[in-house]
């Protein structure tokens, strides 16, 4: 018996791709029907429009490229989770020593600091990076 008998006819099912499943959580895809209709979608869902009855499948996407986009959006976000770690640990810190007051105050400050300086810059970096991403071309199922 040869087991790779049925090798060739194996259809690519990205639906059985382990990472698709994490890339469900990944940002919305933006989907333009060609008569024009839109709808924000998940990576590896399906849409009918309502406008012409065409199906759409993210799972076109090459998963290489969508694993791309999550993984901008997952950066700034530990880049938030991590700043957030350090002005707790501040505050702990302050707070051990018997200067919580003066923690807070500055928390407060480096945080205002970073909201107005550092922040915007962070931003336009995360736009910019979004704003290169990929236009993909896909075709109805
Ligand atoms: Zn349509």
């Amino acid at each position: 018996m040869k087991r790779e008998a049925s090798y060739g006819s194996v259809p690519a099912a990205p639906e059985s791709h382990p990472e698709t499943r994490k890339l469900r959580r990944g940002p919305p895809i933006t989907l333009t029907c060609e008569c024009g209709e839109r709808r924000e979608l998940r990576y590896g869902e399906r849409w009918q429009c309502e406008r012409c009855g065409r199906i759409w499948n993210t799972n076109r996407i090459p998963i290489e490229q969508y694993a791309a986009v999550r993984a901008i959006q997952l950066r700034l976000r530990w880049m938030m989770i991590g700043l957030c770690v350090l002005a707790l640990a501040c505050v702990i810190f302050f707070i051990a020593i018997g200067r919580w007051v003066g923690g807070v105050l500055l928390v407060a400050i480096c945080a205002s600091a970073w909201r107005m300086y550092i922040w915007p810059r962070q931003k336009r970096r995360y736009l910019d990076a979004v704003d290169d991403l990929p236009r993909w071309e896909i075709e109805p199922d």
